[in-house]
């Protein structure tokens, strides 16, 4: 799974303004365990990579899309971390593992409960999850220094934007639904100052809540 990461990464690399994959991601992405983030019928499935069902019409994401959104993001060791879009808690797991304090939002919620559990007994202590519209973001739990948006808004939710920290960077696909979207890194620059890349063509499921 790594290795074909590592290839499409050289493909896409000037696409994405990053060359490469930094090492502490790919590092990352062997060592967490795929196949406990979906169900015992797709395990055989679970290092392709491509992105599978994980029940109520959601799915993990591409392992290729999570390698590219974490390594945007630099994510530091005690960086704090929000992400939108719990869904299996895998991509919680892989900001946890490079040493964020990691809270997670997820809007249905037996899907929440379940990446909840399913995070707890893999022994991950610094990580809160909540049921929840991430479109508000956690501001008891903030600001933040990265936000992950894993679900397709129509716009940059304007509570996360305030919920950056001065150098904070988040990465969001904005567009239509069921659509090609545009994965975004919008920065919060030390002058206060917001900043947005678009950085390539994505498809994921949309971000839910009703707040067009
Ligand atoms: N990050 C996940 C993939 C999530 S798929 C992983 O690593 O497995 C996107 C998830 O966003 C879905 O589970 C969906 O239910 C959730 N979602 C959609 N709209 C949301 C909203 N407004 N707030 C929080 N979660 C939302």
């Amino acid at each position: 799974m790594v290795d074909e990461i590592v290839s499409m990464a050289r493909s896409f690399g000037a696409g994405t303004g990053r060359g490469a994959i930094e090492p502490r991601v790919l590092n990352v992405l062997a060592r967490i365990p795929r196949h406990e983030f979906v169900s015992a019928q797709l395990r055989a499935n679970a290092y392709d990579n491509r992105p599978l069902p994980i029940g109520h019409g959601q799915t993990i994401s591409q392992p290729y899309i999570v390698a590219v959104m974490t390594d945007l993001l630099r994510v530091g060791a005690g960086d704090t971390a929000l992400e939108i879009g719990t869904g299996s808690g895998y991509q919680a797991a892989v900001l946890a593992e490079l040493g964020a304090r990691v809270s997670s939002i997820e809007i249905v919620e037996p899907l929440a409960l379940e990446a909840g559990e399913r995070l707890r007994r893999m022994g991950y202590a610094n990580l809160a999850t909540k049921v929840g519209d991430g479109y508000h973001g956690w501001p008891q739990q903030g600001p933040f220094d990265v936000i992950v948006v894993t679900a397709a808004a129509s716009h940059v939710p304007p509570p996360l934007v305030r919920q950056l920290k001065s150098g904070g960077r988040m990465v969001i696909p904005v567009g239509a639904p069921f659509q090609t979207q545009q994965l975004l890194l919008v920065q919060m620059r030390t002058d206060g100052t917001v900043t947005t890349r678009q950085v390539m063509p994505v498809i994921f499921v949309p971000l839910t809540g009703g707040h067009d």
